[in-house]
C-alpha cells in the first residue's frame, strides 16, 4: 500500500478506470442494466477486513430488499487491491426502477449515507440522481462540503469508522465472527 498522497491518486485512478473498464465490458456482454455498489469510505485505505465485513452485510441486505419489491437479480464479483470487493447486480428491469429502488435503500439502510449505488442502463450511461446527496457528515449538500473542504479527511475517517463500529455491533449474527477474526 502507499504511503504519499501522489502515489495513493495514482492507485485510485487506475483502480476506477479498471472497475469502469470492467463494468462496460459486462454491460455489452450481458445487455442487461448493472447496478455497482460501494461504500463511501473516507481518506485511505479504502478497504479493511471490517469494511469488507459490512460490504457483505449490506449486499446481502440490498439484495433482499429488491426480493421483497419483487425484483429478480443476479450478480457477480470484482475485486481489486484498493477497492476490495465490488459486487454488479445485473437486472433485467427498467434502470430507472432500479435507480428509485436504490435511492430508497441508501435513504432507509442504517448507513445509507455511506452507501453509493451506481446504476448503468442498457446504453452504458448512468442514470442520475434528481436529488442531490447530503453529506454524511453534516447533513448538507454533500458537492458544497466537498468543494469548500468543510471537513478534514480526518474527521470524516473517524465519523465513518464510528458508524460502522454501531453497525457492526447491531448486527447479532456478524459480530460473534467478526469479534473472532479481529
Ligand atoms: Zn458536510
Amino acid at each position: 500500500m502507499p504511503t504519499n498522497n501522489s502515489a495513493i491518486r495514482k492507485q485510485l485512478l487506475k483502480a476506477r478506470e479498471i472497475l469502469w473498464q470492467e463494468k462496460l465490458e459486462l454491460s455489452k456482454k450481458s445487455n442487461k442494466v448493472i447496478a455497482s455498489l460501494q461504500l463511501n469510505v473516507p481518506g485511505w485505505p479504502k478497504t479493511t477486513q471490517r469494511i469488507e465485513r459490512v460490504k457483505d452485510t449490506v449486499i446481502t441486505s440490498f439484495y433482499n430488499f429488491l426480493v421483497q419489491k419483487g425484483i429478480e437479480s443476479t450478480y457477480t464479483f470484482f475485486s481489486n487491491n484498493v477497492f476490495g470487493t465490488v459486487p454488479f447486480f445485473l437486472f433485467d428491469s427498467p434502470a430507472d426502477k432500479i435507480k428509485q429502488l436504490a435511492i430508497d435503500f441508501e435513504e432507509n439502510y442504517p448507513i445509507g449515507r455511506f452507501i453509493d449505488i451506481d446504476i448503468l442502463n442498457k446504453k452504458q450511461e448512468f442514470v442520475e440522481r434528481e436529488k442531490k446527496r447530503q453529506c454524511f457528515f453534516c447533513g448538507r449538500l454533500a458537492i458544497d462540503c466537498m468543494r469548500e473542504k468543510r471537513h478534514s479527511i480526518e474527521d470524516l475517517r473517524r465519523y465513518f469508522d464510528e458508524k460502522l463500529s454501531d453497525f457492526l455491533a447491531a448486527q447479532p449474527f456478524n459480530s460473534m465472527s467478526f469479534h473472532l477474526l479481529e
